[in-house]
Parts: structure tokens; C-alpha cells; sequence
């Protein structure tokens, strides 16, 4: 008898999308009560893991590497790693497996590892592929980053982000012009839930568009700097510590900071943000500070082929 293979859903979306708020709110949902998780980071101080592992057990973190590219054996491991403490009753049974990639992940090298790589082949089913793109900087990121266009054109369901913000009607069309067979649905404040998102991605058979060309740089170009913020900080430090960070070439900022009220505070800013996000955090973080994503000189990065 063949073995079921679990099914695994993958997100990705660039950086700033929001890929961790519809997480968050879809990982509360009771179908994956019992789904292990894995997140990416680029940055040595991982966060998305603290905050996704409040809606769940644990967490598995790939830090410091990205799993399209110099990460994708640590991808493999952690998937391996949890097969056998399945197996051998080291963790709880899950039902599915939830990744989430980077912001500047390629997702198809890693959808790809799940046909040619046989422990993943063997007993793990790659079920759906959701991406995020922002209503706000979507069109933007798609024009200047071939990631962003990587990660549409492998999707089986299109979810625009922070339709609070703006309509999403523009990047609505461009999302159905680069992908025509993709589910696409609008999302404020994780308004999508994940039924609604589940039934996108399993609703027609997964055939990635045949994409153009696409040269995406191994090392994505980027670079990353922890900013480590140790003392209390007021609003206006916080404020003019990040003013100081940015510069053309800030994709991201993100971080957990300590306010002189004595409470820790989740910061987030991406590209395409007028504002810093300042949200109340309860957890523990290896360090306190910001991480910054840049992209390096010379890595104007096209989406043109
Ligand atoms: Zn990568």
C-alpha cells in the first residue's frame, strides 16, 4: 500500500506583501491546528517565526539563507528532520506542512525539489503555491524585481495584500496578464480566510504558466545588516533610528525594539510603505534591532527579458 504523502503548502510573495499576516490568521484556522510549520529568513534574527509561533507549536526556522537558492538543503532537511521525528514519535503527528519562503525567494526551485528529490517526492505532495502581492507596491516590485514575477508566474492562487490601502484594481490585471490561469482574490487585513484561500489553490489543476525567460540572481542582489537597538528607545529615537536606515535602496526593515514604556514593539516597514508599523509584541527574540534588506549598487534589478 502506498503511503499518503502529506500535502504541503507553500507561500511566498516579495518582501512586505504580507505573506505573515495571512499566515498568522490562516494558521488559527482548526484544518491546519495540526500543520508544522517552516520559515524562511534571510536575516541571522529570525521574526516571522515568533510571530507565526504564536498560532502554533513550534516552528521550524531556516535563518540566514534563502531555500530558493543557497538554503534549499536546509529546506530539505528541516522536511526530512520532521518526517522522522514523525515517524519515530519525537513530535506530534501534523497533518500538513506550512512553508513560508523569503521575500526574494524564486519559488521554482523549491517546487521543483519536490519532484526531484526523493525523500520529498516520496512522502510529501507539494498541494498549492499562494502567492502575495501588495495592491500598494505590487505593480512597482513586479517592474523592478524579477523575484516578484518569479513568484506570480508560479502561483496557483494570486492573493492581493492591503487592499485597505489601495484598490488593487491595476494590480489585478497585471497579476491576470503575467498569470491568466491563477485563481486571484483581493485581501484587507487578512480578510481571506483559509477555506476561501485553500479552495483557490486546489480548484484547477496546478500548471504553473511556462514562464519567459527569467534570470533571477542567485544571491538576489541584496544585502543584509542587523542593526542591533539594545537600550530603550522613545518614538521619536525610533523614528529618527529608522529615518537614518533608509536610502533608496531599502527594500525592508523589520525587527523587534524596546520602547522606554519598558514593552517590546514589532517594527516593520517595506518598500512602498509611507509609514513605520509599530505593533505590540509579546515573545522572546534573540535580539533586539532591525534587520535591513538592500539591494546592492549595480543590481537595478529587471524584470525585462
Ligand atoms: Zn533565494
Amino acid at each position: 500500500m502506498k503511503a499518503t504523502r502529506i500535502p504541503v503548502w507553500l507561500m511566498t510573495g516579495y518582501l512586505g506583501s504580507g505573506k505573515t499576516t495571512l499566515l498568522r490568521s490562516w494558521l488559527r484556522d482548526a484544518a491546519l491546528q495540526d500543520a508544522a510549520l517552516i520559515v524562511n529568513e534571510i536575516g541571522e534574527v529570525g521574526l516571522d517565526d515568533k510571530l507565526l509561533g504564536q498560532a502554533v507549536d513550534s516552528a521550524s526556522l531556516i535563518s540566514n539563507a534563502c531555500i530558493c537558492c543557497t538554503g534549499l538543503p536546509g529546506l530539505q532537511d528541516a522536511l526530512a528532520d520532521l518526517w522522522w521525528d514523525r515517524l519515530h514519535r519525537r513530535r506530534a503527528a501534523y497533518g500538513s506542512v506550512v512553508i513560508e519562503t523569503t521575500g526574494l525567494a524564486d519559488p521554482r526551485s523549491v517546487i521543483d525539489a519536490f519532484e526531484s528529490v526523493p525523500l520529498l517526492r516520496e512522502r510529501y505532495r507539494l498541494a498549492g503555491v499562494f502567492t502575495a502581492v501588495s495592491a500598494v507596491a505590487g505593480l512597482d516590485l513586479i517592474e523592478a524585481h524579477p523575484e516578484a514575477v518569479a513568484q506570480v508566474s508560479a502561483a496557483d492562487a494570486l492573493i492581493i495584500t492591503k487592499c485597505d490601502r489601495a484598490d488593487g484594481a491595476a494590480v489585478e490585471r497585471a497579476l491576470r496578464e503575467l498569470h491568466p490561469r491563477a485563481a486571484i482574490a483581493r485581501s484587507q487585513n487578512a480578510s481571506l480566510d483559509w477555506p476561501r484561500a485553500m479552495a483557490m489553490a486546489t480548484a484547477r489543476p496546478s500548471t504553473p504558466t511556462p514562464p519567459w525567460r527569467l534570470h533571477v540572481p542567485s544571491d538576489h542582489g541584496t544585502s543584509t545588516q542587523f542593526v542591533p537597538l539594545d537600550a530603550p528607545l522613545t518614538l521619536e529615537e525610533l523614528h529618527a533610528q529608522t529615518n537614518a536606515l533608509h536610502g533608496d535602496a531599502l527594500l525592508r526593515l523589520k525587527g523587534v525594539i524596546r520602547l522606554d514604556d519598558g514593552d517590546l514593539r514589532d517594527v516593520q516597514w517595506s518598500v512602498g510603505d509611507l509609514d513605520l508599523a509599530v505593533a505590540p509584541f509579546a515573545g522572546n527574540v534573540p535580539r533586539l534591532g532591525l534587520t535591513c534588506i538592500r539591494q546592492r549598487e549595480g543590481h537595478a534589478a529587471s524584470a525585462k527579458t
